[in-house]
C-alpha cells in the first residue's frame, strides 16, 4: 500500500529504516564513550576518522579494503593459499599482550625472507580480536599468493613447513600455541576469501566482537564499555590490515591523473 507522506517525520522514518536509526545510535553511544578523540570526533564538520572500530567509518574501510585486495590478486595466476595463526587463549592475556605475541610468532617465523623463497609474491593479513568466555582471542588471517600453481605435493609440505616452524618459534618464545589454531589451506580465490574475512564493519546486527561490545553498550552493559575499552586501548596504534608485494593496492590511475601526480 502506498500512502502519502504527510510530514517530513514520516520521510526520515521511512527512508532510514531501523537499521539505520540503529546504526546511528551506536555511532552515537561511540561519541559519547569512546576512548578514542578520533572516533568521538568522527563526522563532526565533514570529517571522517577512517577508523576500524569506528562504527561510522569500519564498514566502508572493510569494503575498500577488500575491493583492492580483489582487484590487486585477481588475475594472479598463481596458487592461493589462506593461512590463520592463533596464540593461545589465557583468561589473563590482555588484548595488547596478545596482539605482541601473536605478531612476534609471526614475524620469527617468516624472517629473513622465507615466505619469499618459497615462492610467495604477496601477502595480505587482517588481525581479528574476539571475545569469548575464555577470554581474548587475537588471531591473523593471511592470505597468501604463490608465483605458480602448486602442485599438491608442494603445497603439503608447505604447509606443514609453515605450521612446524610457527610452532617451533612460538615454543622458543615462550608463547603458547597449539597446533589446532593453525589452518593451512589453499583458497578457491582471493574473492571466497576476503568474503570469509570481512565482518562488514562495526554494525547493529554484526557478528564481530566490536559489534557485539557496541551494541551491548548502547543497551546500558558496563561490562560491555570496559570491554569496549580494552579493546581500543589493546588496537591503539596497531594495524589491523597490512599487504605486501602483488596484494598492495593497485595504483588508482585516474585518481593520479587527477592528483596531478603523472604530469
Ligand atoms: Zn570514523
Amino acid at each position: 500500500m502506498v500512502r502519502a507522506l504527510s510530514t517530513i517525520k514520516d520521510a526520515v522514518t521511512i527512508r532510514t529504516g531501523p537499521t539505520d536509526s540503529r546504526r546511528h545510535a551506536l555511532t552515537q553511544a561511540q561519541q559519547l564513550y569512546s576512548l578514542r578523540r578520533s572516533i568521538k570526533r568522527c563526522g563532526q564538520a565533514g570529517h571522517k576518522c577512517g577508523g576500524a572500530l569506528c562504527a561510522r567509518c569500519s564498514g566502508a574501510r572493510s569494503g575498500r579494503f577488500r575491493r583492492e585486495l580483489y582487484a590487486a590478486v585477481k588475475h594472479q595466476p598463481g596458487t592461493l593459499v589462506s593461512w590463520t595463526a592463533t596464540v593461545a587463549t589465557t583468561p589473563s592475556a590482555g588484548v595488547r599482550q596478545q596482539w605482541a605475541d601473536l605478531l612476534a610468532v609471526i614475524q620469527a617465523t617468516t624472517r629473513g625472507g622465507w615466505l619469499a623463497r618459497q615462492g610467495i609474491i604477496g601477502t595480505a593479513r587482517a588481525v581479528e580480536v574476539a571475545r569469548s568466555a575464555d577470554g581474548w582471542h587475537v588471531h591473523a588471517h593471511h592470505l597468501a599468493v604463490f608465483r605458480n600453481v602448486l602442485s599438491a605435493e608442494n603445497f603439503d609440505t608447505f604447509a606443514l613447513t609453515l605450521r612446524s616452524r610457527y610452532l617451533a618459534e612460538a615454543d622458543r618464545l615462550g608463547i603458547p600455541a597449539s597446533s589446532y589454531g593453525q589452518d593451512i589451506a589453499r583458497t578457491r580465490s582471493a574473492h571466497a576469501w576476503t568474503h570469509y574475512l570481512d565482518k562488514g564493519g562495526i554494525h547493529p546486527d554484526g557478528n564481530d566482537t566490536a559489534s557485539q561490545l557496541w551494541t551491548a553498550v548502547l543497551a546500558g552493559d558496563a561490562d560491555a564499555l570496559h570491554l569496549a575499552h580494552e579493546l581500543e586501548a589493546g588496537a591503539y596504534r596497531r594495524r589491523m590490515w597490512t599487504t605486501t608485494g602483488v596484494c598492495r593496492p593497485v595504483p588508482d590511475f585516474d585518481a593520479l591523473v587527477a592528483a596531478g601526480a603523472l604530469d
